[in-house]
């Protein structure tokens, strides 16, 4: 599932290549055909993510120009509340020119989603079902056939934007927004994000604290990479009650949280280790591997097992997916900071990784 990173990049996407235009909505799958009827025609005013809730704000058409007017969100705005869940995905297309992230559309089909992969750059095939072409931006462009199920289809000047297997697709008013908001947790990508209610909530109760952390009323966000690796930054065992920590440890986790998150969602993917703690940099011997073997050569050590994609894997300055984690899907394999093996045990249904000897 992608964690909160993911959806502020999201959101930051949708401003970049939306913001003020008039948008087709549509519902390809018909799922979404009344939600997409009630929004067809506005304008996007506002693109925000809390948590891993997406939410696009649309104003009414008739507001001539946001951006010169001023306009921005209002009591006649309303939202597109989106949650992408386990499956879902937004895939992106667009004009060559398209005043956007190169992330989102440089490639002829991309979909944004720590599950997704991304297509071999390249031209699009006129043979992939290419109908109409929209000039409306400046370059001419193809405007893909949605493909799989699409739930909502965003149509606008120099993109397209086709959301699949979404767990939540609604329409609300910004009474409904609010009212989701304040189920939720404190989000610390934003600017809003309140320590003092993270440190009550995880001080109040004895639920543990790796639980907490994936409890969104707790904490906005946070999905299982940052919960395990925020646990073992800060050399805390993920099953110590929340109360029984220190308030300047939940400060600190917190804080950390503010820096990890931010980074991935400028980096667009989650990197967790400092340089000097990623394989290749230091020898098996002096981080206490090989042992039996004798060995201080160097080797690193690949997972093998399952590697965890992310949306910049193939990027020349990325960090390798096996490099970025200090214990996520590392069960078995040495801890990077003391070379005993990281553990694994599920905990509320999830899999929860950590090190019982720096996590104390
Ligand atoms: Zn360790």
């Amino acid at each position: 599932m992608p964690e909160g990173h993911t959806v502020h990049r999201l959101a930051r996407t949708f401003a970049s290549l939306y913001s003020g235009q008039a948008l087709r909505v549509s519902s390809p799958q018909g799922r979404f055909a009344d939600g997409a009827a009630v929004l067809d025609g506005r304008r996007l005013v506002a693109s925000e993510a809390w948590g891993k809730q997406l939410f696009l704000g649309f104003a009414p058409a008739d507001v001539s120009d946001p951006q010169v007017t001023g306009v921005t969100s209002g009591s006649d705005t309303l939202w597109l509340r989106t949650h992408l869940g386990l499956y879902g995905a937004w895939t992106f297309a667009g004009a060559p020119d398209a005043p956007e992230v190169a992330h989102a559309i440089g490639a002829p089909r991309r979909r944004i989603g720590e599950r997704e992969t991304t297509a071999p750059a390249g031209p699009s095939s006129p043979s992939e079902g290419s109908t109409s072409e929209s000039s409306t931006g400046g370059a001419e462009w193809i405007v893909p056939e949605p493909r799989g199920q699409v739930r909502v289809r965003l149509l606008g000047d120099h993109a397209v934007a086709d959301l699949t297997g979404p767990t939540a697709c609604e329409v609300i008013t910004a009474e409904e927004k609010t009212a989701v908001e304040a189920r939720l947790g404190p989000d610390p990508i934003r600017d809003d994000g309140d320590v003092d209610a993270f440190a009550a909530a995880v001080g109040r109760s004895r639920v543990t604290i790796g639980q907490q952390l994936m409890d969104q009323a707790v904490v906005a966000g946070v999905g299982n990479i940052y919960r395990a690796e925020a646990l073992f930054r800060a050399g805390v065992d993920p099953l110590r009650p929340g109360r029984d920590l220190p308030a300047a440890t939940v400060r600190a986790i917190w804080d950390d949280l503010v820096t990890l998150m931010r980074d991935g969602a400028a980096r667009g993917a989650i990197v967790t280790t400092s340089p000097d703690h990623r394989d290749g940099s230091v020898t098996r011997r002096e981080r206490g591997y090989g042992r039996d073997q004798g060995s201080g050569e160097h080797k690193p050590v690949v997972d093998g097992r399952r590697r965890t994609r992310q949306n910049t894997d193939g990027a020349p300055d990325a960090v390798p997916a096996d490099q970025a984690f200090y214990v996520y899907h590392r069960d078995g394999l040495p801890c990077r900071v003391c070379g005993t093996p990281v553990l694994v045990k599920e905990l509320a249904g999830r899999n929860l990784f950590w090190c019982d000897t720096c996590q104390t």
